[in-house]
């Protein structure tokens, strides 16, 4: 690998599941990060998932939290050090009462031992920066049904956003536009035009609501679409790349590797 150089492995990058080229989002970043934690991470071979020191979880969403628990399961023994998965305190609490609560998934934060666990949760707040070797990796703001968070990887040489599951969000804007070496976006666009009403309720976006955020951006970067609706997804391509103004907004693809 390059010094200062990341890539970023799209895992998944679906809005529901259904066959091997439709899973939900995860993206697995140089070999040691996951980036959300999706049905995708099913796909990897047990040695890869065992190379994964770091989860940087956007929202509690199912869609994107769904192999946490049976990979931590898989792995935990056989590792010497906790798997640490990054979110917001509201995104922590939210995992701890309804998923590592011993009901649905038994607390790895305190197996075997509260000192030498499986897992263990570290608190992210937007606008904080990880650095893990030359990598840093930002909480972006975000608005969702849940608190929600995108992150910047930044590479030393270039940076890519990822903005997790969003509505119009004009706090993502401004964070989009303060940033230098902005290369690529990976943006959700999960409804089409018609589903506008959906999309408004769910805190999601749709075509329009995509383009009224890509008009205000300053920053040119490559854009991705991700978690398209099975089934919807031409069609909200379609809509996309109709109204897609100076940007040439292309469906991110699950297998594709993004350097930078
Ligand atoms: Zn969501
Ligand atoms: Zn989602």
């Amino acid at each position: 690998m390059m010094p200062g150089n990341m890539k970023l492995k799209v895992l998944g990058c679906s809005g529901g599941i259904g066959g091997d080229r439709t899973r939900t989002t995860s993206f697995l970043v140089d070999d040691d990060i996951l980036l959300d934690c999706g049905t995708g991470v099913g796909d990897l071979e047990f040695d890869d998932l065992m190379r994964v020191d770091h989860v940087f979880v956007t929202h509690s969403h199912m869609d994107h939290i769904a192999s946490i628990p049976l990979m931590v399961d898989s792995v935990g023994e056989a590792r010497n050090m906790p798997l640490t998965v990054y979110a917001t305190e509201e995104t922590i609490r939210i995992l701890r009462s309804h998923v590592f609560n011993w009901l649905i998934w038994p607390d790895f934060t305190s197996i075997p031992d509260r000192r030498h666990p499986f897992l263990r949760f570290q608190k992210i707040k937007v606008g904080e920066t990880v650095q893990l070797g030359k990598r840093r990796i930002t909480a972006l703001p975000a608005h969702h049904t849940v608190p929600a968070v995108g992150y910047c990887l930044d590479s030393g040489d270039a940076k890519l956003v990822y903005s997790g599951d969003t509505a119009y969000s004009k706090d993502l804007i401004k964070a989009l536009n303060d940033l230098t070496d902005l290369r690529h976006l990976i943006i959700e666009t999960a409804f089409s035009d018609e589903q506008h009403g959906l999309a408004m309720a769910s805190r999601h976006l749709c075509p329009s609501l995509l383009q009224a955020m890509l008009e205000e951006l300053v920053v040119s970067p490559e854009i991705y679409i991700s978690h398209l609706k099975p089934g919807q997804d031409d069609r909200i391509m379609r809509q996309i790349q109709a109204q897609a103004g100076r940007f040439s907004p292309r469906a991110l693809v699950q297998g594709e590797v993004i350097a930078f």
